[in-house]
């Protein structure tokens, strides 16, 4: 069986001498001030109210469901409970885009070694995202001028040859 996608309930738990359950009747977005709390021996609160309009996707990051802050902070998520507030920052509750099928997300990235596991949403426009369908683009852009080329055809509409047109119906 594969090694499942880790989430927020599975990933921040109660340290080793307290019972596994301790924690059980904590929503699970709320359980990593639990995790903060103990680890940096300080009070955290959670936010009490959601942050209106704003949203941050979560992803799949070397097999766990992870989102990020504003201010560059990360924290495990999870699908159970799609929200999210900033341990670091203070940032209030926000809303966390996952997709319509997490299930089927998760079973794509099974077949990959753990650590290989990442998924990004179509819509995230992460930082750390591949560019690879980007450089298909460009490949596919190289390939339609080199075919051009030698049919003897010329790619594009030169400046030059567009402007009388522009002008002529500007007038
Ligand atoms: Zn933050």
């Amino acid at each position: 069986m594969s090694i499942p996608v880790v989430r927020a309930e599975t990933f921040y738990l109660p340290p080793p001498a307290r019972h596994p359950e301790d924690w059980s009747q904590i929503p699970p977005a709320q359980r990593v001030f639990r995790w903060a709390e103990h680890r940096q021996q300080r009070r955290l609160v959670p936010p009490a109210g959601f942050i209106l309009g704003q949203q941050a996707f979560a992803r799949i990051n070397h097999n766990r469901w992870v989102a990020d802050c504003l201010c560059g902070s990360a924290q495990v998520v999870t699908p159970a409970d799609p929200r999210m507030a900033c341990t670091e920052c203070g940032l209030g509750w926000i809303r966390l885009v996952f997709p319509e099928d997490v299930a089927a997300v998760e079973a794509s990235v099974a077949g990959l070694l753990p650590h290989e596991r990442n998924w990004w949403h179509d819509d995230d426009p992460a930082w750390d995202r591949p560019a690879a369908a980007e450089d298909e683009d460009q490949e596919l852009v190289a390939l339609v001028a080199e075919t051009a080329a030698a049919a003897g055809l010329v790619v594009g509409t030169p400046r030059s040859s567009l402007s009388p047109a522009i002008e002529e119906a500007s007038r």
